[in-house]
């Protein structure tokens, strides 16, 4: 679903995404895990067509996305975004800020209302379409977050850290709700965190990060029996 072929990306002369290549499988999740400044960002952004390569190549779907030559346009990748700071416009209601991504299609207006209702349904936010996001907890936007996410049923959903400022029980409750959706659409899961309590959470397959390049990958409990470096030691905290 997901294919990076030596992707490097450069800010200047820092070089934040160094050679690096993998794959995703459709319908999977995977933890793209590692310390501050690593180049998990810069990833989630190369996918997402934010960013332009200055290497390698970025596949979706078996298909050319990315490349230093040629960019697919970020709205045609079929991919949704969670970002840290969450981005909900605060002079729009919840359902407008949900609604948003279908301004695009032909749906009208009632039935953009009535697909943005239902996906707040789904997180447990119905009843809320009419207030403004300063009315809602951290938690509840998050949700609005998520839900103006996957407005358009994307088929790849890509989390950066946006549950970095909640408390583990909010935490908790956001990453269940999020495995259960992904049990329910089947989404391609990309999920950025440098946080233990929450990659130990959603891990399957981990991809661990450190300066621009991949450290070790694998399934979290692997990496942990196996840690291929100190560096994976220490940040997985092994004895
Ligand atoms: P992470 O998300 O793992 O914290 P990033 O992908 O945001 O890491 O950043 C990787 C490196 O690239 C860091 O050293 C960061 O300072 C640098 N960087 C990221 N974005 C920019 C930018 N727009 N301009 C210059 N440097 C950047
Ligand atoms: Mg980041």
């Amino acid at each position: 679903m997901i294919r990076l072929e030596n992707v490097t990306k450069k800010y200047g002369s820092k070089i934040a995404v160094d050679g690096v290549s993998f794959s995703i499988k459709e319908g999977s999740i995977i933890t793209l895990i590692g310390p501050s400044g690593c180049g998990k960002t810069t990833t989630l952004r190369l996918i997402a067509g934010l960013e332009r390569p200055d290497s390698g190549k970025v596949y979706l779907n078996g298909k050319p996305a990315s490349s230093p030559r040629k960019i697919l346009d970020p709205c045609k990748r079929n991919i949704g975004m969670v970002f840290q700071d969450l981005a909900l416009w605060p002079h729009m209601t919840i359902r407008q800020n949900v609604a948003f991504p279908l301004n695009g299609t032909k749906a009208d207006s009632h039935e953009r209302a009535a697909q943005a209702d239902e996906m707040l349904r789904t997180v447990n936010l119905h009843g809320r379409e009419k207030q403004y996001p300063r009315e809602l907890s951290g938690g509840e936007q998050q949700r609005v977050a998520l839900a103006r996410a996957l407005v358009l049923k994307p088929r790849i959903l890509l989390f950066d850290e946006p549950l970095a400022n909640l408390d583990s029980l909010l935490k908790r409750e956001i990453i269940d709700m999020l495995l259960e959706l992904h049990r329910k659409l089947q989404f391609t899961l990309v999920y950025v965190t440098h946080n233990q309590e929450e990659f130990s959470r959603i891990a399957d397959k981990v991809i661990l990060m450190r300066s621009g390049r991949i450290e070790q990958e694998g399934a979290l409990e692997q990496l942990k029996k196996e840690p291929r470096t100190d560096f994976v030691r220490r940040f997985l905290d092994v004895d």
